[in-house]
């Protein structure tokens, strides 16, 4: 297969360069295995091992192989095995904290350049939802399409389009339904050849149903298909990361469809107008709540007043918007920041 088919582009191929004069090969990751990885490549797809350096080098889990990850292999085509050494830089990552002794950071998709964000057109239809998808498509890189389903089961349409454009300025709205086949097309424009797409929505919104209409029942059923394996036994096997027939590559995973529940705990579903309200607080006002004198988010957060991880997401996405001011976008960047804005604003106003 292509490598272009698959996602490369200049981008990686420049970060693969010094790799490359070692003779090194190349592959993006479809499924990840317990400790095992299956990796597709210009020769075909392989079984991959994460190599004893990498291991001992890896800083964290943040830093192992995810779906959607180019990786740097040696492999022994014979035998459909390979050893991985390096991840290339990822364009974007959506991950997921886990819990533990320390938090870690684990990758559920990364690599993808469109994620559509579904919502569904019926009773469920929540605008603070989107808002908060919106917040983690804008923390992952990848740009986000807002996708509005089961536009069968809706009678005011239009006043969800715009309440919907009231908290996602600059992005693009799209109205579907399934059931009546309506408003598809219009998706096909975001999947060509080599770009990643994934899907971010609550359950039940209809994500499995679009997913079935870009790779059509036919490809959907040989997802499973039969082949052998080790043993000579036919299994079924699945990918997470797979080229659809009209050009295009598509991710889903199961940590891409549990990030909602994610999105709930880390409580960016407030807002965050406590923060920005504490920060109104303090001493100076270009207190940089690094221990200045009189820093009333420190104290909030040395009282409990305020939860430190949720100010750290805070930070996170303040740098988020930093950095995509710098990119050339301009005009995407104005716009997020207007949105941010408002979500700190509308918040307030809330209270
Ligand atoms: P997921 O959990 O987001 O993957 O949602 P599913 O694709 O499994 O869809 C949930 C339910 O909604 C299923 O019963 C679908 O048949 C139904 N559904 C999906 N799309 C539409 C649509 O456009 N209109 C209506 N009325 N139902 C739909
Ligand atoms: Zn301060």
């Amino acid at each position: 297969m292509d490598l272009k088919t698959l996602g490369w582009n200049q981008q990686f191929e420049n970060e693969f360069e010094s790799y490359k004069q070692e003779s090194y090969s190349v592959g993006r990751v479809a499924l990840e295995h317990k400790h095992m990885y299956r990796v597709l490549t210009e020769s075909g797809e392989v079984l991959a091992e994460i190599s004893g350096k990498f291991q001992y080098n890896a800083a964290g889990r943040g830093a192992y192989p995810a779906v959607g990850d180019w990786v740097v292999l040696s492999v022994r085509i014979e035998e459909g095995k390979a050893t991985i050494h390096h991840v290339l830089p990822r364009k974007s990552k959506f991950s997921r904290n886990i819990a533990g002794a320390t938090t870690e950071e684990q990758i559920v998709a990364a690599n993808v350049d469109t994620v559509f964000i579904v919502a569904a057109l019926n009773a469920d239809f929540n605008v603070r939802r989107i808002e908060r998808y919106l917040l983690m498509a804008l923390e992952s890189g990848a740009n986000p399409v807002i996708i509005l389903s089961k536009a069968d089961l809706c009678q005011d349409i239009d006043e969800k389009i715009q309440e919907t454009e009231s908290v996602a300025i600059g992005v693009p709205i799209h109205v579907v339904s399934a059931e009546q086949n309506s408003g598809l097309e219009a998706l096909s424009a975001y999947i060509n050849e080599g770009k990643t797409i994934a899907l971010l929505g609550s359950s039940g919104v209809g994500k499995s149903t679009l997913v079935n209409t870009f790779t059509g029942k036919a490809t959907l059923k040989t997802a499973g298909t039969r082949e052998d394996d080790d043993r000579g036994r036919h299994t079924t096997t699945h990918r997470e990361l797979v080229v659809l027939d009209q050009g295009g590559i598509l991710i889903d995973t199961p940590g891409m469809r549990e990030l909602q529940l994610w999105e709930s705990e880390t409580g960016l579903s407030q807002g965050f107008s406590d923060i920005e309200e504490f920060t109104s607080r303090c001493k100076f006002r270009d207190c940089t709540h690094n221990g200045e004198p009189g820093c009333a988010v420190r104290k909030a957060i040395e009282e409990g007043e305020l939860d430190a991880e949720r100010y750290k997401s805070y930070l996170k996405l303040q740098k988020e918007l930093a950095y995509l001011e710098r990119k050339e976008d301009k005009q995407l960047a104005q716009a997020q920041k207007d949105k941010w804005k408002k979500v700190t604003m509308g918040q307030r106003k809330k209270r």
